[in-house]
């Protein structure tokens, strides 16, 4: 006999604790089932997964083949040391070589570990000791990468570790030197020559950022950004990790968001969209040199969990629905469709910028369109948020929204019909917002 939901509900509240909430006020779904790009509470309300649960998801709910491979796994042999080498591993490790053109991988448990693990590695390999992020950043939750991270949830941990130095982003709807796109410089990336020069050059093992910044705003960087960032790194002897934990995958249409710009980057950092969160994998994976030089050199690192055979083998199977059922060509066609809605949103006072790649989206609402004054104020929120984000839910539309951004981030797996019917409450929402405002 199912127990009512409230019991559930109050079971998981009386004895967990949720992520980022003041305990109180967290009111966490019931999910009792999910299929696709739909899940369903235990009130039996059918929910648009319209974020892909953390943007992870990329194959939606329950894909057969990855519950399939997990579950051949588990009979097969369910655990081996990380030291062993068993099937998944290795065939996984090649696998990655191929579709991000690097060496070798490093297995971690999530975002956070191989963020952790990235930077490690790269004071390991250069004998130095600071890393430059970016201020609109999230690198995970762990104390290294927390502070790696520039975002507010950082502040809790500060003073964090040492060496961590940050620079500004490629945020051109609020340019941080008060340019614009086609007349600017690109500051965003030579002011990051000048950090390196007061720092010491000779004191930089990396440049660690995502590859397209995700939870501060779907950050689309110029086309030429990469390719100066990259000149940048190589020109002192700089590593340049790319965090694709979020970006990566599928979710831009490409394996690795920094291919639309024709770079590659030293290291890269994923997660998430390895799995599409069906087992918990992240990994760290090198450049042919790096991975040479710990052919003589000890890595530090090890984890019981790294290579957990299941998880390998889930990333496999993912990573096969990704190119057998074509899953970023519909990145793409479904992403033109969600450029195009997200372009005729513009017409709603409350939306300053949209901004898009693939599957990948955010919209920025602001109070007024000429200043640009941010519809909530930076790490808060405001009725007009709390209104938006209840409209939403009152119509079972399970979307991210932060600060003054509403994400729409959806299963890579989506069709038409569904994004359109997402697509037109977020609508309705936003002309709700606009009549808050009196607009
Ligand atoms: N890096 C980025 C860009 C992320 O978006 C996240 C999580 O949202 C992380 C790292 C942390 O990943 P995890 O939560 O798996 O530790």
């Amino acid at each position: 006999m199912e127990r009512p939901s409230r019991e559930v509900i109050q079971e998981n509240r009386d004895y967990t604790l949720f992520s980022w909430s003041v305990q109180s006020t967290s009111n966490p779904i019931h999910m009792t089932r999910a299929q696709g790009v739909w899940f369903w509470d235990g009130d039996g309300n059918k929910w648009l997964d319209l974020n892909a649960q953390l943007i992870n998801m990329n194959v939606g709910h329950q894909h057969p083949k990855v519950l399939e491979a997990i579950k051949k796994q588990v009979d097969e042999l369910c655990f081996a040391g990380p030291n062993f080498a068993t099937e998944p591993r290795g065939r996984l490790g090649k696998k990655l070589a191929e579709v991000t053109g690097l060496a070798k991988s490093f297995f971690t448990l999530g975002g956070a570990e191989a963020n952790e693990n990235a930077m490690k590695i790269a004071r390991l390999y250069t004998g130095r000791d600071k890393i430059i992020t970016r201020y609109r950043s999230y690198h995970g939750a762990t104390m290294g990468a927390m502070t790696a991270s520039g975002d507010p949830r950082r502040w809790p941990v500060e003073p964090g570790i040492p060496g961590i130095v940050r620079v500004f982003d490629p945020y051109c709807y609020r340019c941080p030197f008060g340019k614009t796109v086609d007349s600017c410089g690109r500051e965003c990336v030579s002011h990051i020559e000048e950090v390196i020069q007061l720092e010491g050059p000779h004191t930089i093992a990396a440049i660690m950022v995502e590859g397209i910044t995700g939870s501060n705003g779907v950050l689309v960087p110029p086309d030429d950004y990469y390719p100066r960032l990259r000149a940048l790194c190589d020109k002192y002897g700089i590593l340049l990790i790319t965090d694709e934990v979020m970006s990566g995958f599928g979710r831009t249409g490409k394996w690795l968001s920094t291919q639309h710009y024709g770079i590659k980057p030293d290291i890269v950092t994923c997660a998430k969209g390895l799995t599409s969160g069906y087992m918990p994998l992240g990994a760290v994976i090198v450049s042919a040199p790096i991975a040479e030089y710990f052919e003589k050199n000890m890595l530090w690192g090890g984890l019981t969990y790294s290579g957990h055979p299941v998880s390998c083998a889930a990333a496999l199977a993912n990573l096969e629905v990704y190119e057998e059922e074509q899953i970023f060509e519909n990145t793409e066609i479904q992403g033109r469709y969600l450029a195009e809605r997200l372009e005729a949103m513009r017409k709603y006072a409350c939306v300053g910028d949209v901004r898009y790649k693939g599957l990948f989206s955010v919209i920025e609402l602001v109070r007024n369109k000429a200043t640009k004054e941010p519809l909530a104020p930076y790490n808060g929120t405001s009725p007009e948020m709390q209104r938006l984000a209840a409209y939403l839910k009152s119509k079972h539309i399970y979307v991210m929204t932060r600060f003054h951004m509403l994400w729409v981030c959806p299963p890579l797996v989506i069709n038409r019909e569904e994004l359109k019917y997402g697509l037109d409450v977020i609508e309705e929402a936003l002309a709700q917002v606009d009549q808050m405002l009196g607009m």
